[in-house]
């Protein structure tokens, strides 16, 4: 995207109104005058060819004028044969051009005066008037029909004044017909893309100005903001989006040219919030290393250090609440606007000054009148009167206590009730739930449907969140057979994919499956840089061990980035965690029993971490044990359990092969490490699955 500029040599020092250019997802650049400019987009455009991508260059000035301009000129109305014939009488050098005297002659060639107007010389131009008053023609409109579509957009006679487009016109067609020669370049929207290398695209910053302020940086120029947060819009756009933005419909085009994305401006929007959003660093290779000298490891060590070592590798989005149920807060939400907004009535009755009534059961004339929700009543009321109010009604001024409708004796024109009401009673305070400024809703927050109330009512529509953290899951493992498939005695169906999938879609994430994986490094490999590429973190289970056929740990190893953590826990023990391109990999024990306790005790609080909901640990109560058992003290155990009759029930067998008992089970039974014995009726922590999120 290229910011240009109709005027002169800016100087050494990046400023603003010069020539700004940015490559989608590099740093915008500056140029000091239009010859460094050309000479620089020559060369990048070239290079970009030369390594076989095609390019989509945006320029921000107007690429025809309204019809009419080119046939008396050229006597056609091919907006191209005006491009060269402003490349053979533009004049051009740092300090100085023949713009203006340029724009003079074409004057000459109307009869009036017009429709160029604007000197920024010191002497004056025959034919050009300094004012756009001073203008009398009608031979050609003011404005293109693009423009008047786009809200705020200047003329392109106009050549001088903060915003005009006039000389930035007259000075770029030249640089186009240029490009376009050199490289076979299409001309947006003249000529059809096709396959031509380079499309030159008139853009307009403009459209989406919100988001371009919103993403300014502290010290960034306008411009460079401008062409940064465009380019990365237009390189985001889906290929059938972009696609759409650049068929115009519009018959006036083919003439006087277009501006890309007018009419798209949501969908441009949108793409340039995404493509901007910050991006949490990578995190670092070494994350999951253990201290030195650790040989098992203590599960709460364990967490502890997944605690301390992740974080939210998630970007972030703007969204309208209707998108937000569900999603993670990127930043806490902020009340606009206190709730009530105003003090109203809670009942349907009467409202008056508590401090005016008299002595004894008051009897208030009614005003006419009265408030309802919605319906402010404008007047005030005096001293000793009473108003009917409705409930939600803000109360009128004046007013300060509702004494409830059952309450009263309805006269002709008066209200009667007893003495005793008490000042504000049945009066909702403003701010009494809500006030403006306070923090409402903490980053990391799941938002609930209340949450969306919550938000409504204190006038807030768009919530920033962040992406749903995508994890992939990979089975590995020669005997496995995809369910549904013929399978010799010796193979078993793969029962951890399904089961993974599904706790990650229950916990909130996006699984990603990426399927099954035979015990070869080659293949794992390949998907592992598939799930790379697609995921934010990768489930595998099988082949976490430092066997032979272990070749997830032996993968990882390989990459430089693996911790074997032995961990004190049953069942479970190993689990290979490691980094593969950036990626956090948790590589879970095969076995389907050990698969799910460790994706509840480990994987699940550390996936809650990377998707920026904070660290939460599993929600569990105490109940008496409907079981006895002896166990190694200095291991943490979990067992299948449900609850029944208030205590604790285990499954009949501990085989960690018995996938019959995680489907029996409603949770686990959490037996901290220095237990050695349990007895029916002693206490022990039940979690149920929806404890550890599912
Ligand atoms: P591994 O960790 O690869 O040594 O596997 C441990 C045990 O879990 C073996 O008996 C495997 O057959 C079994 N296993 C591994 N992956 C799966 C799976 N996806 N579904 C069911 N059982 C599995
Ligand atoms: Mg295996």
């Amino acid at each position: 995207m290229a910011d240009w500029s109709g005027g002169n040599d800016r100087g050494p020092t990046p400023k603003a109104d010069a020539i700004w250019t940015c490559v989608a997802g590099e740093a915008p650049l500056y140029h000091r005058n239009r010859q460094a400019a050309e000479d620089w987009l020559t060369a990048r455009i070239g290079d970009e060819i030369d390594a076989g991508r095609r390019v989509l260059a945006g320029f921000d000035f107007p690429f025809g004028y309204p019809a009419g301009l080119a046939r008396a000129l050229v006597g056609e109305d091919d907006p191209l044969i005006l491009w060269r014939w402003f490349a053979e009488r533009i004049e051009d050098a740092p300090k100085a051009n023949n713009r203006f005297d340029v724009a003079g002659e074409i004057n000459r060639l109307f009869s009036g005066t017009g429709p160029f107007w604007g000197n920024g010389l010191k002497r004056d131009i025959h034919d050009l008037p300094r004012k756009g008053r001073a203008r009398d023609f009608d031979a050609v409109p003011e404005w293109r029909v693009a423009e008047r579509r786009a809200k705020g957009a200047f003329p392109c006679w106009q050549m001088t004044g903060a915003g005009a487009v006039g000389g930035q016109v007259m000075m770029g067609l030249p640089m186009l017909w240029r490009l376009r020669d050199r490289f076979g370049a299409a001309a947006w929207p003249f000529e059809p893309l096709e396959d031509k290398p380079l499309a030159l695209v008139e853009v307009w910053p403009s459209l989406i100005r919100k988001v371009v302020a919103e993403a300014q940086r502290a010290d960034e120029v306008r411009d460079a903001a401008q062409v940064r947060v465009l380019a990365a819009a237009v390189a985001a756009l889906p290929p059938d989006r972009l696609a759409k933005m650049l068929s115009v419909e519009a018959p006036e085009a083919a003439a006087e040219g277009w501006i890309f994305g007018l009419g798209h401006e949501d969908t441009l929007a949108d793409a340039a919030r995404a493509a901007t959003a910050l991006k949490p660093p990578a995190l670092q290779n070494d994350c999951f290393a253990l201290p030195p000298g650790v040989e098992w490891t203590p599960v709460d060590a364990a967490l502890a250090l997944l605690r301390d070592r992740l974080e939210p590798v998630t970007a972030t989005e703007t969204v309208p609440l209707g998108d937000a149920l569900g999603r993670v807060l990127a930043d806490p939400v902020v009340a606009r606007r206190s709730n009530p907004p105003l003090p109203n009535s809670a009942v349907d009755g009467y409202g008056f000054a508590c401090a005016d009534l008299p002595v004894g059961d008051p009897v208030l004339p009614l005003v006419a009148g009265r408030a309802a929700a919605g319906l402010r009543y404008e007047g005030t009321v005096p001293p000793g009167h009473a108003i009917r109010v409705l409930t939600g009604a803000a109360l009128p001024d004046g007013v300060d206590t509702v004494v409830m409708q059952e309450d009263v004796e309805l006269g002709a024109g008066e209200v009667a009730f007893r003495a005793g009401v008490k000042a504000g009673a049945n009066v909702r305070r403003a701010g009494e739930d809500v006030t403006a400024g306070d923090e409402v809703l903490a980053a990391g927050r799941v938002v609930t449907p209340a949450d969306l109330a919550l938000c409504a009512a204190v006038g807030v529509d768009r919530l920033t969140v962040r992406k749903p953290l995508r994890v992939a899951v990979i089975s590995t493992g020669d005997e496995l057979v995809e369910p549904g498939k013929a399978a010799e005695p010796g193979q078993i169906y793969d029962a951890n994919r399904p089961m993974l999938l599904a706790l990650i879609e229950r916990a909130g994430h996006v699984p990603v499956d990426l399927g099954r994986i035979a015990d070869d490094r080659v293949r794992l490999r390949a998907a592992f840089d598939a799930a790379a590429a697609q995921a934010d973190a990768v489930l595998t289970s099988g082949g976490a061990s430092a066997g032979d056929e272990d070749h997830v740990s032996a993968l990882l190893q390989q990459a430089g980035a693996m911790s074997l953590w032995r961990m004190a826990i049953k069942p479970g023990r190993p689990l290979a965690l490691g980094m593969w391109q950036g990626v956090p990999v948790f590589g879970l024990p095969g076995n389907p029993v050990a698969a799910i306790v460790t994706a509840c005790v480990f994987a699940l609080p550390a996936l809650g971490l990377l998707a920026g909901r904070g660290w939460r640990v599993p929600q569990g109560f105490d109940l008496p044990a409907a079981f006895s058992k002896r166990k190694k003290a200095g291991r943490r155990e979990f067992l299948r359990a449900r609850i029944r009759d208030g205590r604790a029930e285990v499954f009949r067998s501990e085989g960690s092969g018995l996938i019959s008992g995680l489907s029996w089970a409603e949770g686990l039974v959490d037996l901290p490490e220095d237990t050695a014995e349990i007895s029916e009726g002693d206490a022990v922590r039940f979690i149920p699955w929806s404890g550890f999120g599912l």
